[in-house]
């Protein structure tokens, strides 16, 4: 009986822990919210379910806009406070069926299911909005001016690879374009 208490709480304790192991291996450690490698995962699924089903599927991808600057003027500590916020806020004003990740230094990847070319659009644009409204009045010290390009596409029958390569031309072109914009890629 009482092994088999005691085996019980050890299946438990090695149960949670496998748990918080999962957790770890999926979470950013500055930001809190999903990393890179749970957003491919995830991308993965959400491209395998999309030739499954025929659901629309769009993706995006989000990077600070001179970055290097507010690390240079204000520090370190102040730019990993602005990755922070620009997470807190992604994470905040997208739809509860959208996923985002950190998956760079200051990259985001964004998976936007249900959203076809025009629709992703705006709520990339609703986005960029946020971020830049948000940040405007979030305490991250004497910062001002931040913004984000965002690049964004609607996956067709093509791997992953494709259709990253193809967010990321759309965020390159976005940056080029003046940045503080989001740039669709049909
Ligand atoms: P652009 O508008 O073209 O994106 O310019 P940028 O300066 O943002 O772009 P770039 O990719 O050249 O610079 C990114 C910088 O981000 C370089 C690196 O030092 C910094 N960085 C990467 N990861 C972190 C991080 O975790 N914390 C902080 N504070 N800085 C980081
Ligand atoms: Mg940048
Ligand atoms: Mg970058």
């Amino acid at each position: 009986m009482l092994t088999s208490l005691n085996a019980n709480k050890a299946w438990r304790q090695a149960s949670a822990a496998a748990t918080e192991l999962r957790r770890l291996a999926s979470t950013d450690e500055l930001t809190g919210i999903a990393n890179r490698r749970y957003f491919f995962a995830a991308a993965e699924r959400a491209v395998a379910s999309r030739r499954r089903y025929g659901r629309p599927l769009s993706v995006a991808i989000f990077d600070i806009d001179h970055f290097k600057q507010i690390n240079d003027r204000h520090g370190h500590p102040t730019g990993d406070d602005v990755i922070r916020a620009v997470a807190t806020i992604a994470q905040q004003s997208i739809r509860k069926a959208d996923f985002v990740a950190r998956i760079g230094g200051e990259e985001f990847g964004l998976l936007l299911p249900e959203l076809t070319g025009a629709s992703a659009f705006e709520a990339c644009e609703r986005l960029r909005r946020a971020i830049e409204v948000g940040l405007a009045t979030t305490p991250v010290g004497p910062v001002n001016q931040l913004s984000v390009s965002i690049g964004v596409t609607e996956a067709r029958d093509e791997d992953l690879d494709t259709i990253i390569r193809r967010a990321d031309q759309a965020l390159y072109a976005a940056k080029a374009g003046g940045r503080n914009r989001v740039v669709s890629s049909a």
